[in-house]
């Protein structure tokens, strides 16, 4: 069992289509382990994104970020940071496969609908940046 951090990106909030998303994650055997919509303010994007700070696109994917509410939600499952990867689609939703969530919900590199933690060491530090011990079941 493996749990990894999912962020419906603000692109995909205000297209409404939160739930479609999540659907994707149950129908394949990935759980609800914490979910929550909020507000990431700029040093919340800021430091989300840490890893990002010198690249040229950090401005904008701080300004994209902080652009209207996100859900972060805690995915649980066999392989789930693999299985969330795969079920996401490339970076560029130009590149990613038919059937995956960017190919269907995203417009572009930037406004690419969801994030997914890249490994089961960077899905621990991202839980625990959104979630509190009592939050997660
Ligand atoms: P995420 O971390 O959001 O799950 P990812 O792991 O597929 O996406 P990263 O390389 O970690 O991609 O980049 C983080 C985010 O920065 C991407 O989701 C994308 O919105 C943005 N980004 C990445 N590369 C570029 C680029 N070349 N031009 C513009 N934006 C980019
Ligand atoms: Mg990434």
């Amino acid at each position: 069992m493996e749990q990894t951090l999912s962020i419906i990106k603000p692109d995909a909030a205000a297209k409404n289509v939160i739930g479609k998303i999540i659907d994707r994650f149950e129908s394949n055997n990935l759980r609800i382990a914490a979910l929550k919509k909020l507000q990431l303010s700029k040093e919340d994007a800021q430091k989300f994104y840490d890893v990002h700070k010198n690249r040229p696109f950090f401005r904008d994917l701080v300004q994209f970020m902080t652009s209207g509410p996100v859900v972060v939600i805690v995915l649980e499952g066999e392989n789930a940071v693999a299985k969330n990867r795969e079920l996401m689609g490339a970076t560029n939703p130009k590149e990613a496969k038919k059937g995956t969530i960017r190919a269907d919900f995203a417009e572009s590199i930037d406004a690419n609908a969801v994030h997914g933690s890249d490994s089961l060491e960077n899905a621990a530090i991202e839980i625990s940046f959104f979630f509190g011990k009592r939050e997660l079941i």
